[in-house]
C-alpha cells in the first residue's frame, strides 16, 4: 500500500506525496485554524529537525535552543524571532551547499505524516504539539 517513503524521516505515504508537500498542506490549514497558526514555529522547526540535511550545524544549534526554550519554558515567540534572526544575520550560513548534503534515514516515533493524518485538518494543532514533544525527547 505504501507508495512513497521519505529518505530522511521515514514517513510513509499511500499517495504520491513528500514531506515537503505535506508541510505546505498543513501550513495552508493555518488560515482556517487559529490554534494551528499559533504553533507555526513548532510546525516548521519540527519539520526542519526531521529533515536537517540542508541546514548547517550552526543553524540547527541556534534553532534547537529556541525550540527547547519554547517547549520547556514557553519562551515568547517575539524573543525566538529576535534570536533566530540575529543568528542568521551577516555571514552566518543557514543552508549547506547542495554538494555537501547527504540525506540519511532516521526513524522517529512521530513524523509529519502523523500530523497530516491522511488529510485530517481537525486536531492538527494538538498533533503538532505531540510531534514537537516527541522530537524534544528523541533528538
Ligand atoms: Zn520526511
Amino acid at each position: 500500500m505504501a507508495i512513497s517513503q521519505c529518505p530522511e524521516c521515514g514517513a510513509i505515504y499511500s499517495q504520491e506525496l513528500s514531506c515537503w508537500d505535506v508541510l505546505g498542506l498543513i501550513i495552508a490549514w493555518e488560515y482556517a485554524d487559529a490554534d494551528l497558526l499559533r504553533e507555526h514555529f513548532l510546525t516548521v522547526a519540527s519539520y526542519n529537525f526531521q529533515h536537517p540535511t540542508q541546514f548547517t550545524d550552526t543553524a540547527l544549534v541556534s534553532l534547537w535552543s529556541a525550540y527547547t526554550e519554547y517547549l520547556d519554558n514557553q519562551l515568547a515567540l517575539a524573543e525566538i524571532r529576535r534570536r533566530v534572526g540575529q543568528a542568521h544575520q551577516g555571514a552566518t550560513r543557514v543552508l549547506k551547499p547542495a554538494a555537501e548534503r547527504s540525506p540519511s534515514l532516521r526513524r522517529w516515533t512521530m513524523t509529519i505524516a502523523d500530523v497530516y493524518d491522511g488529510g485530517q485538518a481537525e486536531g492538527a494543532a494538538e498533533r503538532v504539539r505531540a510531534w514537537a514533544r516527541s522530537i524534544r525527547d528523541e533528538r
